[in-house]
C-alpha cells in the first residue's frame, strides 16, 4: 500500500482546526480538484479520493479522535475510514456524482454527465434480524443475497469473447459530444455509444452487451458482541462492481435486534423491573434476580421502598471494541396483596395497632408539613 499523506495536510488545516474550518477547506478543495473538471487527469482523481477520505475522517468527531490517537494504522491493523472493522456509522459516500451534486447543487447535464468517468458501484443494503442475546454476546450469521457483477463470459466488456471493442468514432471515445448554438456550448452524452466511448460489433450472448450479470452470493458476518439495534456492519467492496475502473460498492448489513421480554437496553446497561412482596420489602429478603447469563442472588435490605433501584455490576452488555461491560439496574416494585382473607385482614389490623408512627418516616414528615400549613 502506498504511503498516505496526513489527513490534516491533505485538507491544508491545522491539528486544532474547527469543524467549520474543515468543512470550508474541504468544499474549496473539492471544487478545485473534482475529476469532472479535469477529465483524463488520473492525478486529479487520486487527489479527489484522498481529499474525500481525509474529510470523511476529520469531519466526524469520533473518527477524528481515533485518527488523532492512532494515526493511519489503527489498533485493528490498518485505518478504515468507515469505522473499526467496518463497524457502525454510515460512510455516506455516494460516489463522485452525489458529491458533485452537494457542491454545485446539481447542474443537470453539462459537465457532470461525463458517462465514461469512473463510477463507484452501488452499495447493497441488507436487513438482518437477530435476537437480544445474539446482540449481547455476538454471533456468526450467513445469508444469501443477489448481486450484480461483471459478466463472467465477457469480463464486463459486453462484447462477444474474441471480437473487438472499438473506440466510438462519433465521440472519439470521450462519451460526450459538444453542440454549440450561439454562445451556448452544451455537452451531451454521445448518442452513438450511450456515453461509454466504445462500440461493440458483436454483443456477448450471456449479458446481451450489458457487461453485467446477476449472481447469488452468500455473505458470512461476524456480528460483534454488544451491537445495538439499527447499527450497521459494512463489508467494504462487497457491493456491486464499479464502472470504468471505479471502486466497488459496499455491502451494508443493518442489524435489527428483537426486544427482550424482561430487559430493556440503554447502550451497554440493562434495566429490569422486579416485583417483590411487601413483606420482603419490610423485612428484607434474599431474592433471585434474572440476568442475561442466568440468575444471581441479591439481598434486599430491610425497609426497602418501592421504586428503589439496585445495581448488579458487570451484568450488562459488553461494549463493542472495548473492554467495558455495562451494569444491570433493577427497580423493585412493592406489590400490595389483593383479595386477602378475613383472617389475614384481622392480622394486619392487629399489626397496625402496634404501630406508633415512628415506623414511617415519610408519612411523619408529611404530616408535620400539613400541620405547619394549618397553624
Ligand atoms: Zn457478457
Ligand atoms: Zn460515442
Amino acid at each position: 500500500m502506498a504511503t498516505k499523506r496526513d489527513y490534516y495536510e491533505v485538507l491544508g488545516v491545522g491539528k486544532n482546526a474547527t469543524q467549520d474550518e474543515i468543512k470550508k477547506a474541504y468544499r474549496q478543495l473539492a471544487k478545485e480538484c473534482h475529476p469532472d473538471l479535469h477529465p483524463n487527469d488520473k492525478g486529479a482523481e487520486d487527489r479527489f479520493k484522498e481529499l474525500n477520505e481525509a474529510n470523511e475522517v476529520l469531519s466526524d468527531p469520533e473518527k477524528r479522535a481515533r485518527y488523532d490517537q492512532f494515526g493511519m494504522d489503527g489498533p485493528m491493523g490498518g485505518f478504515d475510514p468507515s469505522g473499526f472493522g467496518g463497524f457502525g456509522g454510515f460512510s455516506g459516500m455516494g460516489g463522485f456524482e452525489s458529491i458533485f451534486d452537494q457542491l454545485f447543487g446539481g447542474m443537470g447535464g453539462g459537465m457532470r454527465s461525463r458517462a465514461n468517468a469512473p463510477r463507484r458501484g452501488a452499495d447493497l443494503r441488507y436487513g438482518l434480524r437477530i435476537s437480544f442475546e445474539e446482540a449481547a454476546f455476538g454471533v456468526k450469521k450467513s445469508f444469501d443475497f443477489t448481486r450484480e457483477e461483471n459478466c463472467s463470459t465477457c469480463k464486463g466488456s459486453g462484447a462477444k469473447p474474441g471480437t473487438q471493442v472499438d473506440t466510438c468514432s462519433h465521440c472519439k471515445g470521450t462519451g460526450q459530444v459538444r453542440t454549440q448554438s450561439g454562445f451556448m456550448v452544451t455537452m451531451r452524452t454521445c448518442p452513438t455509444c450511450g456515453g461509454t466511448g466504445k462500440t461493440i460489433k458483436e454483443k456477448c450472448a450471456n449479458c446481451q452487451g450489458s457487461g453485467r450479470e446477476r449472481n447469488k452470493r452468500t455473505a458470512n458476518v461476524d456480528i460483534p458482541a454488544g451491537i445495538d439495534d439499527g447499527q450497521m456492519i459494512i463489508k467494504a467492496g462487497q457491493g456491486e462492481p464499479g464502472v470504468n475502473g471505479g471502486q466497488n460498492g459496499d455491502l451494508q448489513i443493518v442489524v435489527t435486534v428483537t426486544p427482550h421480554k424482561l430487559f430493556k437496553r440503554d447502550g451497554r446497561n440493562l434495566h429490569l423491573d422486579m416485583p417483590i412482596s411487601f413483606t420482603q420489602a419490610a423485612l428484607g429478603a434474599d431474592i433471585e434476580v434474572p440476568t442475561l447469563k442466568g440468575k444471581t442472588k441479591f439481598r434486599i435490605p430491610e425497609g426497602t421502598q418501592t421504586g428503589t433501584r439496585f445495581r448488579l455490576k458487570g451484568e450488562g452488555i459488553k461494549q463493542p471494541n472495548s473492554y467495558m461491560t455495562g451494569d444491570l439496574y433493577f427497580t423493585v416494585n412493592v406489590e400490595i396483596p389483593k383479595r386477602l382473607s378475613e383472617k389475614q385482614k384481622e392480622l394486619l389490623r392487629e399489626f397496625d395497632g402496634t404501630l406508633d408512627g415512628r415506623e414511617f418516616s415519610d408519612s411523619r414528615s408529611f404530616l408535620d408539613k400539613v400541620k405547619d400549613l394549618f397553624k
